[in-house]
């Protein structure tokens, strides 16, 4: 078992539905025991795209999958909600980005972990800090906590 982060976002329709119904998705997947999920932020977007607030989260959760095995699935559940790509920072139903795969740090085409921009984003790091303060980020080797400290928390409101 691989113990993993996954933050979710959503700016687009009926974001809390969205996010708790992928939540209920990925909980019910083979191979994937949910451990704890964040509360919900809204928190102003990062972007020089004008677009809606988002509402974000964080979970933790263990996984049988390998990191790309985990990626598929969150890309198909991101699909489901009915994903559309259109512009690379614009709004979005759902977006579903893995944080960190114990403490691996892997770097292909496709995947990164940890999440590149994890370290930079009071939206991730607050709710994560929430559900895993002592967990290392390996790049740093800094705590979530200590990350979260040191980044403007300013935009991100608790929501729910
Ligand atoms: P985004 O549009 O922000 O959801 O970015 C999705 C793209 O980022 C996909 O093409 C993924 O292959 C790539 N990617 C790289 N590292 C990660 C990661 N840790 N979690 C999710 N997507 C990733």
């Amino acid at each position: 078992m691989n113990k993993c982060a996954i933050a979710l976002g959503s700016n687009l329709g009926d974001s809390l539905a969205t996010l708790e119904n992928s939540l209920a998705v990925l909980g019910n997947t083979p191979g994937i025991d949910l451990l704890a999920t964040s509360s919900w932020y809204q928190t102003k977007p990062v972007s020089e795209v004008p677009q809606p607030d988002y509402l974000n989260g964080c979970v933790t959760l263990n996984a049988q999958q390998t990191p790309e095995e985990l990626l598929v699935l969150l890309q198909a559940i991101e699909l489901q909600f009915g994903r559309v790509r259109k512009e690379k920072w614009g709004a979005r139903t759902l977006d579903l980005d893995m944080l960190l795969y114990g403490d691996h740090q892997l770097d292909t085409p496709n995947l990164t972990i940890p999440h590149p921009r994890m370290s930079e984003r009071a939206f991730v790091l607050v709710p994560l800090a929430e559900i895993a303060p002592d967990w290392q980020e390996p790049t740093s080797g800094k705590a979530i906590a200590q990350l979260a400290a040191k980044v403007d928390q300013s935009g991100v409101e608790l929501y729910s």
